[in-house]
């Protein structure tokens, strides 16, 4: 369709799979007997343990503090007794301390009332109880969202932009929100708006859900509530901040920058449903929505699930796994991680779960570099690859940082286009991993 906003520099449109999940309506699933509950399960320093084995726990009760100005708040998803403390593997392979919680007897989740008092507490009292909350960025980067919302002094947000985009294949837990939570969201926009104060509020909804598109367009105009709704072009990975930011006002952060330094500020769509229960209804974050999906499993749907379940257990909710599954991917097929353990615990920034087939993960074998240049065309922050893996290969991390190692998003395009099956994305992320360690500027 002509006419529609996008970005300008790379991109590309992988396959998307959405039409597994997204008729489906979003289904509370089962809590299972024991919860793993990870301390690192956001952006900056992992939490502090509050608790210890044996103690008694309630639902929504504190078990880790912040550790920091960037980390956040870990709260119990459940009722029941911590049995131990003890390190677990994350889905992006890192080691986390974790609240081992077994649940108790009967159960039984707790009702939450909606209340308005919100209104009349100040922006600093609102990012306050975000911050208490444990809100992170529930689009992948679990950045501390009480972060996020505290405008520096001297900077001003003209826009609050909502990233609704989901633009990785397969995932539609943020189009189902948006289908079936479009008045909590408005409130929440209107909670998030007291705290950043824009001039401006737009969604960037990408052109393949035109029934988000109107659904929030009625809603904002039924609740009076100044929302621009933009349809979006289909664009991997629009869903980036800086590629969002462009799309829908045309500005370009600049290298190393962050949003507000063109005055805009993002949040994700299921963000923004974290903050309203939060704050509207007293509400930790400790439950979010997965899209648990792919032709590897029997019947795939979009589950409202406590953090710290493990996959296995939400892979029963949908009635198993096909045969020989060649791949579990935690997060979409683009800048998801491959796990082995199907015990590996959901955490806060655990979009979806995809169970592929050989068909669909496509794996082909490797071959020597083509210098066919796609993965050049491709990559939306303009850096060049293939020239960034050879020095990776090289372990030659200097001249990888000088050509700007850094300001790779690990989205993923290169490798999607790359002809040869070359492991571009592993090669920038070891790359990365490896200048840090080595301190390389
Ligand atoms: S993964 Fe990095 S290098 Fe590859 S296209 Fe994305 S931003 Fe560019
Ligand atoms: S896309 Fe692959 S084959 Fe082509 S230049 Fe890049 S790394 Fe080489």
């Amino acid at each position: 369709m002509k006419g529609l906003k996008t970005f300008s520099r790379g991109g590309i449109h992988p396959h998307g799979r959405k039409n597994l999940t997204n008729k489906k309506e979003i289904v509370t699933a089962d809590i299972p007997e024991t919860l793993i509950v990870p301390m690192a399960q956001h952006l900056g320093a992992p939490a502090e343990v509050v608790v210890a084995a044996g103690d008694e726990i309630k639902e929504g009760m504190l078990i880790g503090k912040p550790a920091g100005f960037i980390s956040a708040a870990v709260h119990s998803p459940v009722s029941g007794t911590v049995k131990e403390i003890t390190d677990v593997y994350l889905a992006n392979g890192m080691k986390s301390s974790a609240v081992v919680i077994e649940k108790e007897e009967g159960f039984i989740p707790a009702e939450k009332t909606k209340s308005d008092s919100w209104k009349s507490k100040t922006p600093q009292e609102l990012i306050e109880i975000v911050k208490d909350s444990g809100v992170v960025g529930l689009g992948g980067a679990t950045f501390p969202a009480n972060v996020k919302y505290m405008v520096p002094k001297g900077e001003k947000a003209e826009y609050l932009i909502i990233n609704a985009v989901e633009c990785e294949p397969y995932l539609s837990a943020d189009h189902r929100l948006m289908l079936e939570k479009a008045s909590e969201l408005i409130e929440g926009l209107r909670i998030i708006s007291k705290m950043v104060e824009p001039e401006k509020v737009a969604i960037g909804i990408e052109i393949n859900k035109p029934d988000a598109i109107e659904i929030m367009r009625k809603q904002a105009e039924a609740e009076n509530f100044d929302l621009e709704v933009v349809p979006l072009k289909l664009k991997y990975p629009q869903g980036d901040e800086k590629q969002l930011i462009k799309a829908v006002t045309g500005r370009e952060v600049p290298s190393g920058g962050l949003p507000i330094a063109v005055g805009c500020v993002v949040s994700n769509v299921g963000t923004v449903n974290a903050v309203y229960e939060a704050v509207a209804l007293g509400k930790p974050l400790y439950e979010r929505t997965v899209s648990v999906t792919g032709l590897g499993v029997k019947n795939p749907g979009n589950f409202l699930t406590r953090v710290g379940t493990p996959i296995s257990s939400l892979l029963e909710a949908c009635g198993g796994i096909i045969d020989n599954p060649a791949k579990v991917v935690v997060g979409g097929p683009m800048m998801g991680f491959s796990i082995y353990d199907l015990d590996t615990p959901v955490t806060k920034g655990t979009s979806g779960i995809l169970i592929l087939t050989d068909e669909e993960s496509g794996s082909g074998s490797r071959t020597a570099c083509l210098s066919c240049g796609r993965c050049v065309s491709v990559c939306p922050m303009g850096l060049n690859p293939t020239k960034m893996f050879k020095f990776v290969d090289h372990d030659d991390y200097d001249s990888a940082m000088q050509n700007n190692l850094m300001d790779c998003k690990e989205c993923g395009c290169c490798a999607y286009a790359c002809p040869a099956n070359i492991p571009l994305v592993q090669g920038m992320r070891l790359g990365k991993k490896m200048a840090r360690k080595k301190k390389v500027s």
